[in-house]
């Protein structure tokens, strides 16, 4: 049975309004019964099931054309461990809702990346990451998994059990099954002392001093302006819970919503009406950065509002290429004729062990490219993709890029055993779309 249809025909779309869909049937399961039930009915009927989450993905990777399930009413967190930090959480829940929850319970997740509207299984199932060497992408923070299977079949896999699909399906794309919950391992709540001042790219990117800083602050990025060398460099240190120093609520509403919200939404959208304003109106945005230091709880440090829409590509390359990478991109910038009014955002990442990972068995590096939403961006898209190949860049599986299978796997060791394992759990592949058949093979 599948439950709870909605209108034939109801439009789905991302949040950056570049994917869209018209699934055949929405249903919103709630319990693993109901979910199995749903997988199950849709597979006797031969039709595919796309889990999706809250369609932060600029990819069509969770785009639904058939059976669309969301799991908003499968979102608690069921069971939470202060002593060990071991929680379990269903998959709908959001990481904002997550987030609240641990902190009731004095824990936190370890890293979050810049946003935390997304789903918990929505941001697992791309790599969502952060920044921080000695932090790798969320999905490093999973110690279980519990996955209905196309054959309705509830798993569970961990290190121990059914350890072949819980390496493939950690980053799974919802390509494997429908996850109903993880468990985590969570921290002790922490905060952070964050500093965020002016830069330039000469200083962090040709005379070294990003590297260095990724090697002794906990979680350090950067976002550099194109057209110019004005960068806004961000630091963050973890530190205890005794001494938070907030931002006032007026300096955080200039700060968050006023500045980095409504002002460079109107700056974005004076540079898309007049694209030769881009280089200057950049140079006064860089100019016009101020420095500022605060301590507050980390999920409220890591993640932010965004409210002007983008689109987004982000590449993980070998962070020994950083430096060499971004000179080139700058070459790029300057000889392509293009004008690019949206920083580009530099983090970093520790290695992982899981096999669709970006950052799988290496230390990391992402350099994300962005434009604003309903601008051209192929060429800059395509021109940034090359560079990223020329050192085997591998591309967030929710952002923006142009591979197919054969290219990323070059690029993945254990991609064919990744392909192995769903060819197993989902030889009839009840969970594809267009975007899983191009990246993991038909
Ligand atoms: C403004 C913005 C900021 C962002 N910042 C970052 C960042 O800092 N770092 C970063 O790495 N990424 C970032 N992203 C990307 C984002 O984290 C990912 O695209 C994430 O997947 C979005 O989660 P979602 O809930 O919207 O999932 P969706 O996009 O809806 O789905 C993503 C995938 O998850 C699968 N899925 C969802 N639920 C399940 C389930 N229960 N079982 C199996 N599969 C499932 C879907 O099938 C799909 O394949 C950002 C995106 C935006 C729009």
């Amino acid at each position: 049975m599948v439950a709870d249809t909605q209108a034939l025909g109801e439009r789905w779309s991302n949040w950056a309004g570049n994917q869209t869909a018209r699934p055949r049937t929405v249903v919103h399961p709630q319990g693993v019964e109901e979910i199995a039930a749903a997988v199950r009915a849709a597979a006797d009927a031969g039709r595919t099931v796309k889990p999706i989450g809250t369609g932060h993905s600029f990819t069509g990777v969770g785009a639904p054309d058939d059976v669309q399930m969301t799991l908003e009413r499968h979102a608690e967190l069921t069971h939470a461990d202060p002593a060990t930090g071991l929680v379990t959480v269903d998959a709908g829940m959001s990481i904002h809702d997550l987030s609240l929850a641990l902190a009731d319970r004095g824990l936190a997740l370890t890293n979050l990346g810049d946003i935390d509207v997304q789903t918990i299984s929505g941001a697992l199932n791309t790599g969502t990451h952060g920044t921080g060497l000695g932090y790798g992408g969320l999905a490093t923070q999973i110690r279980g998994l519990t996955i209905v299977l196309a054959d309705g079949s509830v798993v569970h896999a961990d290190d121990t059990e059914n350890s072949d699909l819980y390496a493939a399906a950690r980053v799974g794309l919802g390509a494997f099954g429908v996850v109903t919950s993880y468990t985590l391992q969570a921290v002790p709540a922490f905060g952070l002392h964050a500093i965020e001042e002016p830069s330039t790219f000469e200083e962090l990117v040709d005379d070294g001093r990003f590297t260095e800083l990724a090697e002794t602050v906990d979680h350090t990025e950067f976002y550099w302006f194109p057209h110019t060398s004005g960068c806004l460099l961000k630091r963050n240190t973890r530190v205890g819970l005794d001494d938070l120093q907030p931002l006032s609520r007026w300096a955080a509403w200039r700060d968050d919503e006023l500045l980095s919200n409504t002002v460079f939404g109107l700056t974005c959208s004076l540079g898309k009406a007049m694209p030769a304003l881009i280089p200057r109106i950049n140079r006064l945005a860089s100019k016009a950065l101020g420095r500022r230091e605060f301590t507050a709880a980390s999920h409220e440090v890591f993640a932010s509002s965004r409210r002007v829409r983008f689109v987004e590509m982000e590449y993980n390359l070998p962070r020994a290429e950083l430096t060499s990478v971004l000179q080139e991109l700058r070459a790029f910038l300057d000889s392509a004729g293009l004008e690019i009014s949206f920083p580009i955002e530099v983090r970093v990442a520790a290695p992982d062990d899981i096999w669709l990972s970006t950052a799988y068995e290496r230390e990391s590096a992402y350099v994300a490219v962005h434009v604003v939403r309903g601008s051209a961006y192929d060429r800059y898209f395509h021109g940034v993709e090359k560079i990223m190949s020329q050192v085997g860049g591998r591309p967030h599986w929710g952002k923006m890029h142009f591979l197919d299978a054969a290219a990323l796997g070059e690029r993945y060791p254990r991609f064919a055993d990744a392909q192995a394992v769903r060819d197993r759990v989902d030889p009839n592949r009840v969970f594809a779309n267009d975007y899983s058949l191009r990246v993991l093979g038909a």
